[in-house]
């Protein structure tokens, strides 16, 4: 059932075998694999079924640089669904280097290797939509695709592994009806848990406090509860709750919230191949179940062992979107469209840079030149992007010629001091809002510096063109939008030392018996994939558990009758 806590009475208490705190991707894939089960569980989520501007309010706070985040309240949605009702859809697993401790990727290394979430992995992939888990162009495609570069063949990069993509599916209103109708869950709607209040001894939690927008303050308990309230959220939640732990839950070791990592992304360089049109594909295949999918061209494990740095995709993409100098009727269009479009999209669509009168005329003059093929593009974003149900990822446009830029995607290094802290002004509902103060470091720059040069080298090597690009600009080019929105990783971290990680190889919050986490939080290295289908896979890994757990207390329980 899904009810509203404005419904209930100030002072109530609510119980459960399980208290999920979050209804976005991974608290809502929990409270469907707990769906009628034994289990009685409870779902707290701050938002309503619909954006409200109060609640989104609650995630606001500060960024020590704004050039290089994005204000807290951007790039994630405080609602029933969480984030997932404005993602992009893209999904990849993690790689198995990922999860290596490697030594020259300072504080890498998770407690468990990447076959501990293979079991888990195709029922993400089932709830995000995104059809068989099929990785690879060989395992997805029952015929061989068109070369990607056709003649590129590179002991540094592979162009056969795959990103699919989601609907992309709202989790919140897709789901929702099944949890309505499960006879074990109840949704509590706006709902917003301010504090996790541990026993005296500090090894359970007792109880979270919550307060509603209207001042009504209620509490749950449960055998169990699971933060799945976000990246950052999960940081602030923790930080806050300072009762019995005075610097915080999971704290003692002042390792909540820091580890902070989004991902570097940016455009670069341009690509020439001087072969003709057909042999370069850089678009969407569609699989045989339909769903979008996406070659890239991706750093091998042993070129990342052998240059000692971190993972590394990149796709090929269309020129900067911002400089007319493009001429491209569609670009241009979709410069001047920047205003419906938004501010998570637009960002990085458009860059932050104020473009002067004579920069709104070329664009303008584009668009005059290139009339039918703007109005084919408009129709093909209204059918296929604005009205379909599957949605067309991306803006893809067919080139005249094969120029490209390069559009990179790579890992962050696990940084210590990139941290997320308390600042002492409170919310609406009391709780201290957050300081977001991302830094990235030279292992950072190193990757894509070499990742890049690696990539010219071979288009050279190889004779199929050139690929043109100012080594200098490399910094500049990925930061020039900040740090990739909507990733929020690595702030409650995954280990086996309590004295540098907050949750253990099964995401329980180290000497806190009840408290587990689910969420990117829990990533001790960030990796090129974008983060929520393993955010998806990790939370069912926890639900199995859970479940497990329970059922070994009843027969111990029952043997003991
Ligand atoms: C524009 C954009 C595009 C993206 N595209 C992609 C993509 O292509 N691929 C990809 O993998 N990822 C993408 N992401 C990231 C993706 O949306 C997140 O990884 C994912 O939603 C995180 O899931 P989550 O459950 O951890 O958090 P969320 O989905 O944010 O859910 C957290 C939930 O907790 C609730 N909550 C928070 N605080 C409290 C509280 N105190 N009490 C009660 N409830 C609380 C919130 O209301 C929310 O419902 C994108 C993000 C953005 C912004």
């Amino acid at each position: 059932m899904i009810i509203d806590a404005n419904d209930l009475s100030h002072g109530d208490l609510l119980s459960a075998d399980v208290c999920i705190v979050g209804a976005g991707a991974a608290g809502i894939s929990m409270a469907l694999d707990l769906a009628d089960s034994a289990l009685d569980v409870i779902v707290l989520e701050s938002g309503g079924l619909k954006r409200e501007q109060a609640v989104q309010n609650l995630y606001s706070g500060t960024v020590s640089d704004g050039r290089l985040h994005s204000p807290p309240d951007r790039y994630r949605q405080r609602r029933f669904g969480g984030t997932t009702t404005i993602w992009g859809g893209r999904c990849m697993p993690l790689d198995p280097i990922d999860f290596e401790q490697r030594d020259f990727m300072p504080h890498s290394g998770w407690p468990i290797e990447r076959e501990a979430l293979m079991p888990y992995y195709p029922g993400a992939n089932r709830l995000c939509e995104a059809g068989e888990f099929a990785y690879t162009a060989a395992a997805a495609f029952a015929l061989p695709l068109r070369p990607m570069i056709a003649g590129f063949e590179s002991p540094y990069f592979t162009t056969d592994t795959l990103e699919r993509f989601s609907c992309p599916t709202d989790f919140g209103a897709r789901y929702g009806r099944r949890l309505r109708a499960a006879r074990n869950i109840r949704v509590i709607l706006h709902s917003n848990v301010t504090a996790i209040e541990l026993d005296p001894a500090g090894t359970r939690v007792a109880s979270v406090a919550i307060r509603t927008l209207g001042g009504k303050v209620l509490s749950a308990r449960a055998a169990q509860f699971v933060l799945a309230a976000g990246g950052l959220e999960v940081a602030r939640l923790l930080l806050a709750s300072r009762s019995v732990q005075a610097r915080g839950i999971g704290n003692t070791h002042d390792l909540v919230g820091r580890y902070y990592m989004c991902h570097l992304a940016g455009t670069v360089g341009a690509l020439n191949i001087n072969r003709p049109l057909d042999a370069v594909w850089h678009g969407y295949d569609i699989s045989d179940e339909g769903i979008y999918c996406r070659r890239r061209i991706a750093l091998t494990a042993d070129a990342q062992r052998q240059y000692r740095i971190g993972n590394f995709v990149a796709r090929l993409h269309h020129p900067r979107i911002t400089d007319p100098a493009h001429r491209n009727a569609i670009l241009s269009l979709l410069f001047l469209a920047k205003f419906v479009i938004p501010y998570e999209y637009g960002k990085r669509l458009h860059g932050g840079e104020g473009a002067s009168l004579s920069t709104w005329l070329a664009h303008v003059r584009n668009v005059a030149a290139g009339p039918l093929d703007a109005a084919q593009f408009a129709m093909h974003m209204l059918k296929d992007r604005k009205l379909a149900e599957r949605k067309f990822p991306s803006i893809i446009i067919k080139p005249k010629a094969n120029l490209f830029s390069l559009d990179f995607h790579a890992e962050q290094q696990p940084n210590p001091v990139s941290r997320v802290t308390l600042m002492n002004e409170v919310d609406a509902v009391g709780m201290p809002k957050l300081n977001v103060d991302w830094q990235y470091t030279s292992t950072d720059v190193t990757t894509v510096e070499r990742a890049v040069a690696l990539f010219a080298e071979e288009i050279h090597r190889t004779g199929l063109g050139t690929f043109v690009y100012d080594p200098a600009s490399i910094v500049f080019e990925m930061t020039r939008y900040g740090a990739y929105g909507g990733h929020h990783i690595g702030t409650a971290r995954m280990g086996n030392d309590p004295r540098s990680s907050v949750v253990d190889a099964d995401c329980r919050v180290h000497g806190v018996d009840n408290l587990s986490i689910a969420s990117a939080a829990v990533f001790p290295t960030s990796s090129q994939a974008n983060p929520t289908l393993t955010i998806v896979a990790l939370a069912l890994r926890l639900a199995a558990r859970l479940r497990a757990e329970a059922k070994a207390a009843i027969s111990i329980r029952q043997s003991f009758a």
